[in-house]
């Protein structure tokens, strides 16, 4: 497709739009336009020739109608944090001013508009004694994060996200509004519980709830010198886990930063993790099987309530160049525990490796129908995930030497499949395929070639080539 820029646009069509708008448009001369073209993912620095900040799903439309008479394609950001290729010379759709939640607790289910993070959702939520299926960060976007699956500290309880997604509201790339359920336009919804935002700008969505208020939950820090003893016994630990239980084990290279308490500062941990949600004497009954062993360096385990989980991972809220990769694996082999433990730890001062986690997948992920959505790969029993930051080129070129090498040392571990939501640039480009079923696959690209034929969102996962 032809790239565009603004200049080729008629002021008078400019005018047209905005005039349709309750949002606003924003072309590069504007203020604003610096502001939200931003992604949390700063790596992906990008230059739309529009941007539409969206009030409500008729924005959506409008836009979604303006870019394909203009031959402009579409892109579409809610928070920036799972950007993977920069929305240049395209409609940037920003649907970060689509606040709405509305919690039917009745029913045990929450609608939510796209701009939604998953922070506001679970505070309604747990006023009613209930929970959705968020992840490690309560400031990733809701609807962004459920499309690529959404696999997060209730995960083996309940499933993916996009497992308990009854229902979305969906602007296609033909510009019209459609619901896609069960019943209505089941292509479509089986392809965007997983497939990504390939299909159009979901508007809305409407979630399954549970009912979570407590858990057992934290993290155990060890010196690194005991991370073969760790990553062997987090395998036997694992393997006889209840579904209650969804954990990782992860070596952290803490940054030198000013802003981490000190005893953190520059050094280097492995942390087993994890949230049981099921009573907490039974949760402190599984911890036994740690705190008999080694005294860790610290033990932040315990009873918290569910609003509190994003402790867990405490992972970075304000906007970073981050990159990520990582993979499905089938067990946590001996040849991986060596590559883990020889190449991830920081070796002479800081490492572009900020931490690499393995978190434990199967119970009710696994449970689905094999088919039932775009989702395919849940076969696996723990996923990958490798995180860094890259301030400059020569930062990204380590970290992907490092995990490169991880990688290549783990084979024996992975499946060979990848999860889009801890994929970046070159893996969700190149390799999306990776994320799927062959079926699944096929199905996808049928799905997309109906309902996005000339691919005008071509700005998520590359389903194509
Ligand atoms: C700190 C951090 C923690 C994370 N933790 C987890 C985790 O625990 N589990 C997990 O599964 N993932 C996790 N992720 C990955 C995260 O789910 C993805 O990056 C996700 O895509 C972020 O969605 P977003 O809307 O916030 O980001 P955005 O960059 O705004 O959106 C990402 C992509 O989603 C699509 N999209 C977003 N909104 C829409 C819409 N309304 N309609 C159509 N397409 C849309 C677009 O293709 C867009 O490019 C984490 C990421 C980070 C950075």
């Amino acid at each position: 497709m032809a790239t565009h820029n603004i200049i080729s646009i008629a002021h008078d069509n400019l005018m047209t739009l905005q005039a349709a708008l309750s949002g606003t448009l924003l072309t590069p001369d504007d203020p604003g336009y610096d502001a939200a073209r931003m992604n949390w993912n700063v790596t992906i620095d990008q230059h739309p020739a529009l941007i539409v900040m969206a009030e409500d799903a008729n924005d959506v439309a409008q836009a979604v109608r303006f870019a394909a008479e203009a031959g402009l394609q579409v892109a579409v950001k809610a928070t920036g944090h799972g950007a993977v290729l920069p929305a240049d010379n395209c409609l940037l759709v920003v649907t970060s001013n689509m606040q709405g939640v509305s919690i039917d607790a009745a029913n045990r289910t929450a609608t939510l508009q796209a701009g939604v993070q998953w922070g506001p959702v679970l505070e309604e939520a747990q006023r009613f004694g209930l929970a959705p299926l968020l992840g490690s960060s309560p400031t990733v976007g809701a609807v962004g994060y459920t499309l690529g699956g959404g696999l997060g500290w209730l995960a083996r309880k309940y499933g993916l996200a996009a497992d308990s997604v009854l229902a979305f509201q969906v602007v296609t790339p033909a510009g019209e509004l459609v619901e896609a359920s069960a019943s209505t336009n089941p292509d479509l919804y089986w392809a965007l519980r997983g497939g990504g935002g390939n299909f159009g700008v979901v508007v809305a969505m409407t979630i399954q709830l549970y009912p979570v208020t407590t858990v057992y939950a934290g993290n155990l820090y060890y010196p690194v010198s005991l991370a073969r003893e760790v990553y062997t016994r987090y395998r036997e630990w694992a393997a006889n886990a209840p579904w209650e239980l969804t954990s990782a084990v992860v070596i952290m290279n803490y940054p030198p930063l000013p802003q981490l308490p000190e005893f953190l500062r520059g050094q280097t941990f492995i942390q087993v993790r994890g949230c049981y949600a099921g009573t907490v004497e039974d949760g402190e009954a599984l911890l036994a099987y740690w705190r008999d062993w080694h005294e860790p360096v610290i033990d932040d385990f315990k009873a918290m309530p569910f609003t509190d989980v994003a402790q867990v991972s405490n992972d970075p809220v304000d906007p970073m160049p981050a990159c990520h990769t990582g993979g499905w694996l089938h067990s946590i082999t001996d040849e991986a525990i060596d590559a883990l433990v020889s190449m991830v730890p920081a070796q002479n001062g800081p490492s572009p490796v900020i931490f690499a986690e393995i978190r434990h997948a199967g119970g009710a992920i696994a449970q689905a129908q094999p088919g039932a959505s775009a989702f395919s790969l849940r076969d696996a029993a723990f996923i990958l995930e490798c995180i860094g930051v890259a301030p400059t080129p020569e930062a990204k070129q380590g970290f992907t030497q490092i995990t490169d090498a991880l990688k290549a040392g783990m084979a024996s571990a992975l499946t060979g499949g990848i999860y889009l939501n801890f994929a970046s640039d070159h893996d969700s480009r190149q390799r999306a395929q990776a994320a799927f079923s062959a079926e699944a696959l096929t199905r996808l690209r049928l799905v997309k070639a109906a309902y996005d034929p000339e691919n005008r969102f071509d700005h998520s996962f590359n389903l194509i080539s």
